[in-house]
């Protein structure tokens, strides 16, 4: 399918910069690159936005088609176990990024156009990670880190942007009627006055939600042709399938009940494309591509929300169903085909399980709280998960913890203790039958909390910078 606006590379070409230069000053150049190139693996994150755990053919879904997905999972492994580190997107955002729980690097909150803070460009993102081991980084898609310049992705570790810097439902025209079923009927993005950014730069404004899906792809495809010989990180944060929805007119349907269906679809469609041109890149087989989502569905917004079944709740909740999500890990030679993970890890591990793939050392100096999973990845044979205990943030709120098969939540005076092996639901409290686990537990709890919080660092502060 062809584009039928600017691609960010479309745009530098109309301000005549070449594209295949687009390494940064500070970073190692192209020569560097081509040189670590045969060793160093290639890295592709996917990451939607509020799609369900059950939002996957293989996952469960009854209704969505996704092939792609399903043939991802059939050539690597699933894991059923692998949790975002908030239910909203700009803390769960910096964790996959830092590798730290969101209170940690500061970031507690979904971030608005009128706020300004960001991610510290102190902090060592992934793409800093692998920067600095010759690695040509891009981030494509949502960013939702701040949006003040000194925030961006392109002060935050990549080389390159293209997207939108916050989400696609923020910036609202006043007057103009944001009813979800009316913008889908009449593909009508105008509502959302969202920018759409390449670098630091404005190029749309409001961005073609239509074509945002496709445009993000094509940007990808791109980026995976010019560095196919040297060792890459793509970031793929998908705006999609946040509401508004909105996709190309090839998966358009009318019926509202299947627009949430036909935007899983199309980002299904978008990772085939990915799929595929890694292969025509020849580098299919030095490429670990990762699909994950931000957080649970948004329950509240009906057809225009996905479904976490047969985990509870969704996005905002400390329940499974806000925080769990299907994860498909595919590296063909590295990971076994066919494989399910359940052990219990997620995405504040890829931090450190990248640099370890990369050969790169784990930033100084400083607290990260992800570990490496590549002996789960590689299935290797009794591999368990590193963590004693998983914490589930809400906000700077410390509202659960999971260790093993338990999983307390002590929220409100409410003491609530679940066998998720037995009761994936969390449907049975068992607190009351099990004191000395509860008291294990909330121990845990207090000694991680203190110590994160005696170990914080702040976010970025933009005082005086101008607002996209
Ligand atoms: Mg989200």
């Amino acid at each position: 399918m062809s584009t039928g606006g600017y691609t960010r590379r479309c745009f530098l070409k109309a301000l005549g910069v070449g594209t295949a230069s687009l390494a940064m000053p500070g970073c190692m150049g192209s020569n560097q690159g081509s040189a670590l190139g045969p060793d160093k693996p290639n890295f592709i994150i996917i990451f939607t936005d509020d799609q369900g755990y059950q939002d996957v053919g293989c996952f469960g879904s009854s209704s969505i088609k996704t092939p792609n997905l399903d043939r991802m999972a059939a050539e690597g492994m699933k894991f059923t176990d692998f949790y975002a580190a908030a239910s909203v997107c700009s803390p769960s955002r910096a964790a996959l990024l830092t590798g730290c729980y969101p209170p940690r690097v500061g970031i507690t909150k979904v971030l608005f156009p009128r706020d300004n803070i960001g991610l510290n460009p102190e902090e060592a993102t992934i793409a800093d990670v692998l920067g600095g081991q010759g690695y040509a980084t891009a981030c494509v898609g949502k960013w939702h880190l701040g949006h003040l310049p000194s925030f961006l992705p392109t002060n935050n570790g990549f080389d390159s942007y293209f997207g939108i810097p916050y989400s696609n439902d923020m910036d609202g025209v006043e007057g103009k009627n944001k009813n979800l079923d009316r913008a889908w009927r009449q593909k009508d993005y105008s509502p959302w006055n969202v920018p759409l950014m390449c670098d630091g730069q404005v190029i749309e404004r409001p961005a073609d939600q239509t074509k945002l899906i496709e445009r993000y792809t094509d940007d990808a495809v791109t980026f995976i042709h010019e560095n196919r010989d040297r060792p890459f990180f793509l970031y793929l944060p998908h705006t999609m399938p946040h509401i508004p929805l909105f996709v190309s007119d090839g998966f358009y349907v009318e019926d509202v009940q299947k627009a949430y269906k036909a935007t899983i679809e199309q980002i299904d469609f978008s990772i085939g494309r990915v799929l595929v041109a890694l292969k025509e890149a020849g580098v299919d087989r030095k490429t670990l591509v990762v699909f994950t989502s931000d957080n649970g569905p948004w329950l509240g917004k009906k057809h225009y929300g996905g479904c976490a079944l047969p985990l509870r709740d969704g996005k905002f909740s400390t329940y499974e169903g806000g925080m769990r999500e299907p994860c498909i890990m595919r590296w063909p030679g590295r990971i076994p085909a066919g494989k399910v993970c359940s052990e219990l890890c997620g995405t504040i591990d890829l931090l450190p399980t990248l640099a370890r793939l990369a050969g790169a050392e784990m930033p100084a100096a400083r607290v990260i709280d992800g570990l490496d999973i590549w002996p789960l990845m590689a299935g290797e044979p009794g591999a368990k998960s590193p963590h004693e205990a998983f914490f589930y943030y809400r906000g700077a709120s410390l509202e659960a913890v999971r260790s093993g098969k338990w999983k307390l939540r002590r929220v409100k005076k409410k003491t609530e203790l679940y066998n998720l092996k037995a009761d994936i639901s969390e449907k049975n409290n068992v607190a009351g039958t099990h004191p000395d686990l509860v008291k294990r537990l909330t121990g845990l709890m207090q000694k991680f909390d203190r110590d994160l919080k005696a170990n914080a660092r702040p976010a970025g502060k933009g005082l005086k910078e101008k607002k996209t």
